[in-house]
């Protein structure tokens, strides 16, 4: 999960940085409103932390930008405004959540938790009647349930969201297995063909077909 910090004062962003680094979480930063801007359309961040003074652009401005370009990555301000026309006025600009500095890390987490939460409830991918849920890693090939390995629940949600494209082995290799030497592709037939018997799926006909000498391609 990838969050964008628009802070500028650097006391702050490091501390945050440290912080949710260590949870786990991959951070940007971004020290002026205009670079926050240009980050967030480059990087696609899963959630953003929005300072309200922020130098060349303010906080405000740069949420209803942000809001207009993008209605679903949630947004928290964190602002020592706290009157109540400001929280408003904050919301308004398409804020999903405000945190008033000066505020406990242990606090700021659970409020971006519940966050991830709320957006990987909805995370369920669909091929047919197989659907995979993102948050419970589970599989169902309609009432079903399919018990999968790591692998396999990570190349099934590769192809199923590559969905009518055909996915290339070295793709794969790469995406699935994030590895980037020279490997043998081979291991993906080993592990298409489990995937494929697991989901009951032939190869004439499934919704995953193998794209002779090339890769793979899912469809519904
Ligand atoms: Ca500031």
């Amino acid at each position: 999960m990838n969050i964008l910090i628009i802070e500028d004062e650097p006391g702050i962003y490091n501390f945050l940085k440290e912080g949710l680094e260590e949870e786990g979480y991959d951070i940007m930063i971004a020290a002026d409103g205009i670079q926050g801007l240009e980050k967030f359309a480059i990087s696609k961040p899963d959630l953003v932390l929005l300072d309200w003074m922020l130098p060349k652009m303010d906080g405000i401005d740069v949420c209803k930008a942000l809001h207009k370009q993008d209605k679903e990555t949630p947004i928290i301000f964190l602002t020592a405004k706290d009157t109540v026309k400001e929280t408003i006025e904050g919301l308004r600009a398409g804020a999903n959540d405000y945190i008033k500095k000066p505020f406990s890390f242990e606090e700021l987490l659970e409020r971006i938790k519940i966050h991830f939460r709320d957006r990987q409830e909805d995370e369920i991918l669909t091929l047919g009647d197989i659907a995979l849920n993102k948050s419970s890693y589970q599989v169902f090939n309609g009432d079903e349930e399919i018990s999968l390995t790591k692998r396999e629940f990570a190349l099934l949600e590769f192809l199923i969201r590559n969905k009518g494209k055909i996915c290339t082995r070295d793709e794969i290799i790469d995406k699935v297995w994030s590895i980037n030497f020279e490997y043998d592709t081979g291991v993906i037939d080993v592990f298409m063909n489990s995937l494929r018997k697991k989901l009951k799926m032939n190869k004439e006909n499934g919704n995953i077909k193998t794209v002779r000498g090339v890769g793979y391609i899912a469809n519904e």
